[in-house]
């Protein structure tokens, strides 16, 4: 279990992230209960680190796995634009292309 400041801390860092402190207290040892995500956790018996900690994993590693299938579908397109010789089609892919560039384009930087 972490210290009471360091679950203050956690706590905070939820409610920065959306989570709503609740007026009532904890029913079992009167802590301070938040709401995130459409749960309710109490400051004093539930382990907020490792769900600060999971969201935050979570973000990033899909953000991670978009760039790279982004970056292949992107990889892709631009050999078969090479080999294309219909207008219609290329025209297409270099709409689909400027999508995928336009969404690498917003990720977040590393
Ligand atoms: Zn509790």
């Amino acid at each position: 279990m972490s210290a009471p400041k360091d679950r203050m801390k956690l706590a905070a860092e939820l409610v920065s992230k959306g989570a709503a402190l609740l007026a009532e207290p904890c029913p079992l040892d009167g802590g301070i209960q938040v709401r995130y995500r459409g749960k309710v956790y109490c400051t004093v018996h539930d382990d907020l680190s490792s769900i600060a900690k999971t969201t935050m994993v979570s973000f990033d590693t899909v953000v991670a796995q978009l760039r790279e299938v982004l970056l292949t579908k992107l990889n892709e397109a631009a050999t078969k634009l090479g080999a294309e010789k219909d207008g219609a089609k290329q025209d297409e892919l270099v709409s689909l292309m400027t999508k995928y560039f336009e969404l690498l384009q917003k990720l977040p930087q590393k």
